[in-house]
C-alpha cells in the first residue's frame, strides 16, 4: 500500500481539500507555496501517465474543479499544474497557486506552516469545491 493510499484510507492524517468516489485532494505536507495541493486517484497506479485514458481524463477534470476552488479561496494569477512523481510512487498532480514563475520552483526551500493554518487553508478550498 502506498503512503497516499494510506492517506486516502484515513490511516495517515491529511488536510483534505476535495474528494469524490474516484479521486482525493489534500495539501502537500511540504508546500512550495501556500495552498499547494495534491490530487490523487483512489486507484493505486505508480505513474500518472500509466493511468487508463478514462481515469486520466476524469482526474484532469477533477483537478480542474480543485484548481478553481483554490483560486476562489486564494486569489492568484493562475494555478500551476505539475507532474513529478519522483518521490511517491502513486500517481498525483501538483496544483500550485501562482503569483510568479518562481512559485513553481520545487528546488526552493519549502514553507513550514502551523497545523492550524494548514487546516484553515484546506477547509477554505473544501468550502469552495
Ligand atoms: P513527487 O513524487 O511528485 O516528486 O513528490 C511527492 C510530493 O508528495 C512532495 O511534494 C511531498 O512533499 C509530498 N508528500 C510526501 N509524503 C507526503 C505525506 O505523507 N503527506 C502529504 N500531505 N504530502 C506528502
Amino acid at each position: 500500500m502506498t503512503i497516499f493510499s494510506r492517506i486516502i484510507a484515513g490511516e495517515i492524517p491529511s488536510y483534505k481539500c476535495a474528494e469524490d468516489d474516484r479521486f482525493y485532494a489534500f495539501l502537500d505536507i511540504n508546500p512550495v507555496a501556500k495552498a499547494h495541493t495534491l490530487v490523487v486517484p483512489k486507484q493505486e497506479v505508480d505513474y500518472l501517465f500509466d493511468l487508463d485514458d478514462d481515469t486520466l481524463a476524469a482526474m484532469t477534470v477533477f483537478a480542474k474543479r480543485v484548481a478553481k476552488a483554490i483560486q476562489q479561496a486564494f486569489p492568484c494569477r493562475k494555478v500551476g499544474m505539475a507532474v513529478l512523481g519522483l518521490e511517491v510512487n502513486h500517481a498525483h498532480i501538483h496544483l500550485i497557486p501562482l503569483q510568479s514563475e518562481g512559485d513553481m520552483d520545487f528546488r526552493k526551500e519549502k514553507l513550514q506552516l502551523p497545523a492550524e493554518e494548514m487546516q484553515a487553508i484546506a477547509d477554505k478550498i473544501l468550502e469552495n469545491f
